[in-house]
């Protein structure tokens, strides 16, 4: 069926025949195979025809030259011959199908993650002048969830014809569900090529539908063909740009892999510091304004490494956040404050507050308010003199959670201050919205308020029409002091009093100025 049939392979003086139509060749060797195909079985005759049964819907002959007629039992040992070699043909069948498989992504046929790594093993791809690119969808998950799968797919067909027309010099696989990967000349693959494929709308369903997209890229010259780690630093930058820059596209830097592995050593170096407590806190007081009493103190969380050097929080709390380790260790601080509260509660300071910083990490934690009531039970101090520091930079789609989070925190007693205000991202709407009892305004703020005051003006009164005390951060200088004190704020705290104290130096501070 289909096309005639062809020699595919030949030897001897018909050697010159191979990829010939069969009536190219002599009229009875043709015939005879014909013949042999048509009636699905092998002939022995003039010369030999033997026929290979196939899965496939075309068989395979052979055409041999006899010098003399065969004997029974060789037609026999022939037959039993072709039979076994037809089994070998399906499988090498099988095999090609099985291979096409591995090789391709099902719902695009196009090459799959397998072929790209094959490809990245190729020297002639992988040389000067050429660039990956990987290409991953923003929000495509979110976009299958609510318009389902179909939609999806027809999506990612939409996505791919556009890739296919506008990206003709280069190879193009799936690599995952959202990620396509693009190998070819970097003059082809470029950020600002990639950006403006995404520019204009995809044609899919009733609507086009606007899409963006976020890649990293790496630019293969003078590497040594090693496919898992270009791949590596694809995905190192891609996420990188998910991170800061969502819908843009960037090249991977060397700069950028020292900085991945640096914060790997360091994320170790954590985990280790954790487990033989070189984490430790520290207390900076906070200062009432009218009376210049302390009022309280904020824990802050120090590192000193073995070596002896002092690693700033700044660093290494957003690590312990995205790798989960700011769980246990915000369980810790908890603790640790707590203990130090009660420690100066004993020696009679009954008025104290203990501010404490809690990431949002911890907040989303489903038994974080169980946790905390436990821990002020055990450590017998009130709730009332504890108050939970969050920053105000919040996403929205979390807003509401937070808002039920912050209301039975709020009934178990405890204070809730938001930190660095002013610096998110928060609109005043939202600020009406949470159960907030302090407001502390950023430290730039307060800098910034010899030349302007704008800002501590408005957040002061701001706080005080919601019912909330206000704290001012990083007090430096008396002007700033009287300046506070002029537009009411109620709380100071800043190296103008003192940084942050040893547990052990507490109560000499408290009896100069408690
Ligand atoms: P933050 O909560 O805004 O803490 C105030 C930071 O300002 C502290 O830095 C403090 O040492 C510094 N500071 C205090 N007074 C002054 C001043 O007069 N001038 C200047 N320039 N700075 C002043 P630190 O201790 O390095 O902490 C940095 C950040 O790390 C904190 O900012 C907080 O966001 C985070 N952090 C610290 N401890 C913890 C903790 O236990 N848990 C969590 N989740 N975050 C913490
Ligand atoms: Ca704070
Ligand atoms: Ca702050």
């Amino acid at each position: 069926s289909g096309a005639p049939a062809r020699v595919i392979a030949a030897a001897g003086h018909f050697g010159h025949l191979v990829n010939e139509p069969l009536h190219n060749l002599p009229a009875p060797v043709h015939q005879l195979l014909s013949r042999c195909l048509q009636q699905r079985s092998s002939l022995f005759e003039q010369g030999l025809a033997l026929y290979f049964p196939t899965d496939s819907q075309r068989g395979l002959a052979a055409y041999l030259e006899l010098q003399r007629p065969l004997q029974e039992t060789d037609q026999h040992l022939l037959q039993v011959f072709c039979s076994s070699m037809s089994a070998g043909f399906d499988n090498v069948m099988l095999y090609s199908r099985m291979n096409e498989q591995t090789y391709t992504d099902p719902l695009l046929r196009i090459p799959n993650m397998n072929q790209l790594l094959e490809w990245l093993r190729d020297p002639q791809l992988v040389r000067d002048g050429h660039t990956l690119a990987i290409v991953d969808l923003d929000d495509f998950a979110a976009i299958n969830d609510t318009l389902g799968h179909t939609f999806g797919d027809e999506l990612l067909q939409a996505v791919y014809q556009r890739l296919q027309e506008h990206m003709s010099g280069c190879l193009l696989a799936r690599i995952g569900s959202d990620i396509f990967a693009l190998l070819g000349p970097e003059e082809h693959i470029t950020p600002e090529i990639l950006t403006e494929l995404f520019s204009s709308a995809f044609p899919v369903g009733q609507q086009p539908v606007r899409l963006s997209a976020t890649s990293g890229l790496v630019q293969l010259n003078g590497r040594c063909a090693n496919g898992s780690e270009i791949l590596k630093d694809a995905h190192l930058v891609l996420k990188q740009t998910k991170l800061t820059q969502r819908g843009s596209a960037n090249y991977f830097s060397p700069k950028l892999g020292q900085q991945a592995r640096e914060r790997m050593r360091l994320m170790t170096a954590l985990r280790e510091a954790f487990n033989q407590t070189q984490l430790f806190l520290m207390y900076q007081p906070k200062i009432d304004l009218r009376n210049g009493k302390t009022s309280g103190f904020e824990a802050l969380l120090r590192w000193r490494s073995n070596e002896g050097d002092m690693i700033p929080p700044d660093r290494f709390i957003p690590l312990a956040e995205k790798s989960g380790l700011i769980i246990a260790l915000g369980y810790f601080v908890l603790r640790q404050a707590c203990a130090c509260l009660f420690r100066l509660r004993q020696q009679g300071h009954n008025n104290l507050t203990m501010a404490i910083n809690v990431s949002q990490v911890q907040l989303r934690e489903t038994d974080f308010v169980e946790q905390l009531q436990q821990i002020v039970q055990e450590s017998q101090v009130p709730a009332e003199a504890i108050e939970l520091e969050i920053t105000e930079s919040v996403a929205a789609e979390d807003f509401n959670f937070l808002v039920q989070r912050l209301n039975e925190i709020r009934a178990l007693g405890f204070g809730i201050a938001i930190d660095d205000f002013g610096t998110g991202f928060s609109s005043l709407g939202v600020l009406r919205h949470l159960p907030a009892t302090r407001l502390k305004i950023d430290r730039v703020f307060i800098n910034e308020m010899h030349s302007d005051d704008s800002i501590a003006r408005m957040v002061i009164s701001l706080g005080h029409s919601l019912a909330m005390q206000i704290t001012a951060e990083g007090v430096e200088t008396a002007e700033q002091q009287q300046k506070l004190q002029q537009l009411g704020c109620d709380e100071g705290q800043g190296w103008l009093y003192a940084p942050a104290l040893a547990e052990k130096d507490l109560s000499g501070w408290l009896q100069q100025h408690g």
